[in-house]
């Protein structure tokens, strides 16, 4: 059986361990270690970029917590989050972490609404707060307690993100 190690606190979940906790729990271990992923690499790059160089009129990265919204903007008197990603292949990831963004405000009784967007695929999905979405993040969050407090990192195994993965080197060489 695996050793559980004991933290003199919950570890914080910020939105980057919830995608990273559905696209591979290794990723979430490693981050949550504080093992730096490479800098250098392209997709981390290309990512920054696009953030930098999309919808320029509205406030970027703005810190809330444990979490970073891409975007934040007003409309109709509505407090909109937006989340930016490079290509829309990994939806369903992105969709919960902005999910977990507008759970985390409404926590603080703000409510929000979120948009995904894909400027590269000039794509948008409007993305609501539903209370299925509440439920499958509270497993996500449990899970991620699983995974942050074992002693060792999740078994290392080849998918489709490894080729853009910042921690490749590390998990390849
Ligand atoms: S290289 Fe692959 S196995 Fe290693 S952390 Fe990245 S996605 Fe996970």
């Amino acid at each position: 059986m695996k050793e559980k190690l004991v933290f003199s606190e919950a570890p914080r979940v910020g939105g980057t361990l919830v995608w990273y906790y559905l696209i591979c729990k290794r990723q979430v271990w490693l981050m949550a270690r504080g093992v730096e992923a490479d800098k250098d690499d392209e997709s981390l790059a290309l990512g920054r970029l696009i953030d930098e160089s999309s919808y320029k009129r509205i406030r970027h990265s703005v810190s809330f917590g444990d979490s970073k919204f891409d975007l934040l903007k007003e409309e109709s008197g509505v407090l909109v989050i937006g989340e930016i990603k490079k290509s829309s292949r990994s939806i369903k990831a992105a969709r919960l972490q902005l999910a977990h963004y507008l759970y985390e405000l409404a926590k603080f009784g703000t409510e929000a609404r979120g948009e995904l967007l894909f400027p590269k695929e000039k794509k948008r999905e409007d993305v609501v707060l539903t209370e299925d979405l509440k439920l499958k993040l509270d497993q996500i969050y449990k899970g991620i307690l699983e995974v942050t407090t074992s002693s060792s990192p999740p078994k290392v195994y080849k998918c489709k993100y490894c080729g853009n993965c910042a921690y490749q080197e590390l998990c390849w060489s």
